[in-house]
């Protein structure tokens, strides 16, 4: 069966990605390495090195928010940066998801690490759509990310409302998603590819052919490089002009958008 996205309202669509996150949770981490062929690492390593969080100063900090933060991929990133880079252990990521088993995951993980009950790292269960006021008040983060996780959410718009709230003025909105490949043989192979390889990965590695499929037709609806930004620019931000706005990623596979809540 297809989830048929188009037709389905609101909150069914919200239960259904739900649905979807929860299932593959423990085979996630796997199945990403699997389909991208690793090369998500290299994305996200880019989408990181590209903010390049953290300040050497001591005592100064830095507060970031990842929000579907899922496992803790770009968290665990960020926080290496700024040690690595920075020296900086002042740096500190929340981290909010949806979804309760892939919040575990990410805590588990973590367990393994210098993190691991520092002030550097809290769990939220969270909806990027409505962030709670009491948790995240307004005008509080440095930095908010969201890597591969916006194209889930119903309403994109109040996705980009609630980071232009809880970012302080001079804040930095920054988003790591699918995009749409500018280049029409390379979108025809990768077309082909995603459509018929993913979902059959999907069915071998986690026996759940219908999420993976909903993750591939989710990557097409999403809007193109163009919009996206324009959307970001609705809601607030600042952005760079024209294609400045964005850095695509392997001919826009993937793209990170950036905006500036001024
Ligand atoms: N950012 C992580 C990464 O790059 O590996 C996880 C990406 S995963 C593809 C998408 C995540 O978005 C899932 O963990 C899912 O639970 C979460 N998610 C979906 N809808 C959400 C929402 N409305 N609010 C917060 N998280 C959401």
């Amino acid at each position: 069966t297809h989830f048929g996205f188009k037709e389905v309202p609101a909150v069914e669509k919200e239960n259904l990605v739900k649905g979807v996150f929860s299932s593959v949770a423990t085979s996630y981490d796997v199945m990403n390495d699997a389909m991208s062929m690793g090369v998500h690492r290299l994305w996200k390593d880019d989408f990181v090195s590209g903010l390049n969080p953290g300040n050497p100063k001591v005592g100064v900090q830095t507060r970031c928010i990842d929000v579907a933060g899922g496992t803790g991929d770009i968290a665990l990133r960020i926080l290496d940066w700024a040690r690595e880079k920075h020296a900086d252990r002042d740096l500190s990521v929340d981290l909010v998801d949806i979804n309760p088993n892939m919040l575990e995951e990410g805590r588990t993980r973590f367990r393994k690490t210098m993190y691991h009950n520092t002030p550097q790292v809290n769990f939220f269960v969270g909806n990027a759509q409505e962030l709670s006021p009491e948790q995240f008040p307004s005008n509080t983060y440095d930095l908010y990310t969201i890597a591969f996780g916006i194209r889930n959410c119903t309403s994109v718009p109040d996705v980009l409302r609630e980071a232009y709230r809880v970012l302080k003025p001079g804040g930095t909105f920054a988003c790591l998603e699918f995009s749409k490949v500018t280049n029409p043989l390379f979108a025809q192979v990768y077309d082909a590819y995603s459509f018929s390889v993913i979902p059959i990965l999907g069915s071998i590695l986690a026996s759940d052919r219908d999420s993976y499929q909903y993750l591939v037709e989710s990557i097409r609806k999403f809007p193109s490089q163009e919009d996206f930004a324009q959307m970001i620019r609705d809601a607030g931000f600042h952005t760079a002009k024209g294609e400045k706005a964005w850095q695509n990623q392997w001919g826009g596979i993937a793209c990170v958008h950036t905006g500036v809540k001024l």
